[in-house]
C-alpha cells in the first residue's frame, strides 16, 4: 500500500498548535471511505476522544504518534457518596491502581505475621493494626501523581485536554459542559467513545443514601470497620479480600455463584480460601433493604432466594458491587444516530466501529467484551493505528489472561473447564489438574489446600491447551507468561517438555501429568517428586 495516501491529508498531520480545520475529503486512510456530513466539511479536530481513561488516552496518543490532531475530554461526575477523581478513568483513579495497592497492604499484613516465624523480632506481633488514614493518604497520594504526569503528558503530545462532560450535537460536533457549567463546541472528523462504565446500585431502599461502591472505598474518609459487600464478582471478592486482610470483618451477599462465568472450581477454591481466613459469605442472597440506625451504623436485611428467610444485621459500612454500566446515557447518541443496547447502555461494535462509520468505541463501553485495562489500552491503540495509518490488524479478544487478587490470587487464561466441556464434549477435552504446596507456605505451615491448578486440553495429541489456571501466589505474573505460550497454540505435550524453575510455583504447570479422568490422587506426594 502506498503510503503517502494512507496518511491523513497532509496538510493535516503533524502541526499542531492552535486549533486549525481539518478537510473532511475522504482519504484512502481507512478501509471504508469516511464520509462527513458535517455543513461546511472541515473540523477541528482528525479525532475527539470521549474519556480519558484507559482506552481513549490509549487510542489518543497512538493516533497523535501516527499525525493526527486530537482532543480527548474527560470529566468525572460524583458518586452518590460524592466522590471525585481526576484525569485516567477507572483504572488509575477507582480500580486497577488503588485495588492492587490495597491487595499489597494485605500481603505485607500477612506477612508481617509470618515474619515472626522466620526470625523476625516483631514486637506484639497481635497488637498490629492497620491506620487506614495512612493507607488512603498514600494510595491517593500516588493516584494524584499520575494524574499531574498523565496532564503533562497530554500537553508533551499536544493533546487537547478538555476537562468536559462531552455529548452529542451532530454526528461530527461535540458539547462540552466544562465544570463552571460553560459549554464548549467542537468537531471532529472521528470520534471515539471510550466513556468506560460507572457501578450499578440495585434498587433497594438506601442503596444510594447509605452505601459506597468501589468509587468510594479507596478514599474512604474513615475506616470502614465492619463491611457488608453485596455481589461476589471481581470487585465483591476483591474488596472483601483485602478489608478482612486488612483486619476488618467482611461479609459477602452472593446472589447466583461466585465469579460467575469463571471455571467454578477454581472460583470454590478462591472462596475456601477466604472462608479460611475469615470471610462470612451468604449463599443465594439478594440484599432488600439498607437503613441507618441512631448511631450511624447500617442495618442491611437480605432474602435467601432459596428458602425465602429473610435475614439481617447491623454493620459500619455497606459497599455495593453489584456490577457496572455504561456511561453513555449523558452522551446524547441519538443526535449521533449511533445505537445502544437499553439494558446497559452499551455499543455493540464488533470491530470498534459502531452503527455510524466514523464514530468508534473502545473500552469497557462495548457489549461483550472483557473490562479489563490493557483490553482497553489496546483495543485502543489498535484502532488508532487503523484510522490514521491504515493498519490492518485489528483486536483479539480471545484468550485474555485475568486475575482476581483475593488476597491469594487466582490467575486464568482461555476457557473454564465448563466452557471448554459445553464447546468440545466432555468426551473431546482432557483436564489436568494437581494441588500443589507452595515452599514458602511451610514456615510457618500455611493451609495448602486451595492451591490449585489446572490445564483444559483437548484429548486428541497433541493436546492443544484451551485454559490454564491457577490459585496460588503471584497468579497474575505466572498466568501473564504462560498467556502468550496458549495465544502460540502450544500443547500439552509442549508443556510437560517445558523444564520448571525450581523452587517456584510458576514450575507447577511443567509437573502436570495426572488427569481428572484416570481419577488419580492429585495430591502432591513432596516438594520435589
Ligand atoms: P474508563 O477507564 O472508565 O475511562 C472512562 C473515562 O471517561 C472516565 O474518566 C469517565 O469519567 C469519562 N467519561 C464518561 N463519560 C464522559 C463524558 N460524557 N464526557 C467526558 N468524559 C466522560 N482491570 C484490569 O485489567 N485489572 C484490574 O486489576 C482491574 N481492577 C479493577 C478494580 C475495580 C474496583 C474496577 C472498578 C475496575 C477494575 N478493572 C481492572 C477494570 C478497568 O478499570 C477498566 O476495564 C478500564 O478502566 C476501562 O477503561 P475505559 O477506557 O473503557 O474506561
Ligand atoms: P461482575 O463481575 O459482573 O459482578 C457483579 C456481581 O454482582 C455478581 O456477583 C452479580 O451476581 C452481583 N449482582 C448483580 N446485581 C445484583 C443485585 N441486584 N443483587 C445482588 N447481587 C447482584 O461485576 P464487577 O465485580 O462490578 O466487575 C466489573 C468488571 O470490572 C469485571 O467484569 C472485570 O472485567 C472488571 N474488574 C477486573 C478486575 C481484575 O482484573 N482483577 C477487578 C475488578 C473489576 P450474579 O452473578 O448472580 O449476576
Amino acid at each position: 500500500m502506498d503510503l503517502s495516501q494512507i496518511c491523513l491529508n497532509k496538510s493535516t498531520c503533524n502541526k499542531f498548535g492552535n486549533i486549525r480545520k481539518v478537510t473532511s475529503k475522504p482519504t484512502a486512510m481507512t478501509n471504508e471511505v469516511i464520509q462527513s456530513s458535517h455543513e461546511d466539511g472541515t473540523f477541528d479536530y482528525d479525532l475527539a476522544v470521549i474519556g480519558g481513561g484507559s482506552g481513549g488516552l490509549a487510542c489518543a496518543k497512538e493516533a497523535v504518534n501516527q499525525g493526527a490532531k486530537v482532543a480527548v475530554l474527560d470529566f468525572v461526575t460524583a458518586s452518590p457518596q460524592g466522590t471525585k477523581w481526576g484525569l485516567g478513568g477507572t483504572c488509575v483513579n477507582v480500580g486497577c491502581i488503588p485495588k492492587k495497592l490495597m491487595h499489597q497492604a494485605a500481603l505485607l499484613g500477612e506477612s508481617i505475621h509470618e515474619a515472626v516465624a522466620y526470625g523476625w523480632q516483631v514486637p506484639d506481633v497481635n497488637k498490629i493494626k492497620i491506620d487506614w488514614a495512612a493507607l488512603t493518604e498514600s494510595v491517593q497520594n500516588h493516584i494524584k501523581s499520575v494524574n499531574w504526569v498523565t496532564r503533562v503528558d497530554l500537553r508533551d503530545k499536544k493533546i487537547e485536554y478538555i476537562n468536559g462532560l462531552g455529548e452529542f450535537k451532530d454526528p461530527h460536533t461535540i458539547v462540552a459542559t466544562l465544570k463552571n457549567g460553560s459549554k464548549k463546541e467542537l468537531t471532529a472528523k472521528n470520534i471515539v467513545i471510550a466513556v468506560g462504565g460507572r457501578p450499578h446500585y440495585p434498587d433497594i431502599p438506601g442503596a444510594k443514601e447509605y452505601c459506597i461502591s468501589s468509587d468510594d472505598i479507596f478514599s474512604l474518609g474513615y475506616p470502614p470497620g465492619k463491611t457488608l459487600v453485596v455481589g461476589a464478582g471481581y470487585i465483591g471478592l476483591e474488596c472483601a479480600g483485602f478489608l478482612n486482610s486488612l483486619g476488618y470483618s467482611a461479609t459477602v451477599l452472593v446472589r447466583s455463584v461466585p465469579l460467575r462465568g469463571f471455571d467454578q472450581q477454581m472460583a470454590a477454591a478462591v472462596t475456601s480460601e477466604m472462608e479460611q481466613k475469615g470471610v462470612t459469605f451468604h449463599h443465594r442472597t439478594v440484599p432488600l433493604s439498607v437503613e441507618k440506625l441512631d448511631n450511624g451504623q447500617l442495618k442491611a436485611r437480605w432474602l435467601n432466594t432459596e428458602t425465602q428467610q429473610q435475614s439481617e444485621d447491623v454493620f459500619d459500612t455497606v459497599l455495593l458491587a453489584t456490577g457496572r454500566y455504561a456511561l453513555t446515557k449523558a452522551l446524547n447518541l441519538e443526535a449521533a444516530g449511533v445505537t445502544c443496547l437499553s439494558e446497559n447502555g452499551k455499543i455493540v461494535a464488533a470491530t470498534e466501529q459502531t452503527n455510524v462509520a466514523h464514530i468508534y468505541a473502545v473500552g469497557d463501553v462495548l457489549e461483550g467484551r472483557p473490562e479489563l485495562t490493557p483490553v482497553a489500552i489496546h483495543a485502543g491503540r489498535l484502532l488508532a493505528r487503523r484510522v490514521f495509518a491504515g493498519a490492518p490488524h485489528h483486536m483479539d479478544y480471545e484468550n485474555v489472561a485475568t486475575t482476581i487478587f483475593t488476597p491469594l490470587e487466582y490467575g486464568c487464561v482461555g476457557l473454564s473447564e465448563e466452557a471448554a466441556t459445553e464447546r468440545y464434549g466432555a468426551d473431546n477435552i482432557e483436564v489436568y489438574h494437581a494441588y500443589y504446596k507452595p515452599t514458602e507456605f511451610f514456615i510457618p505451615q500455611r493451609n495448602i489446600r486451595n492451591c490449585y491448578l489446572k490445564a483444559v486440553a483437548l484429548r486428541a495429541a497433541p493436546q492443544r491447551i484451551l485454559g490454564l489456571h491457577f490459585v496460588g501466589p503471584v497468579a497474575g505474573e505466572i498466568i501473564q507468561g504462560f498467556a502468550a505460550a496458549v495465544k502460540c497454540g502450544i500443547t500439552m505435550e509442549q508443556l510437560m517438555s517445558t523444564v520448571g524453575i525450581h523452587p517456584t510455583v510458576a514450575e507447577e504447570f511443567t509437573r502436570l501429568n495426572i488427569t481428572k479422568r484416570s481419577g488419580q490422587d492429585p495430591n502432591p506426594a513432596s516438594c520435589c517428586s
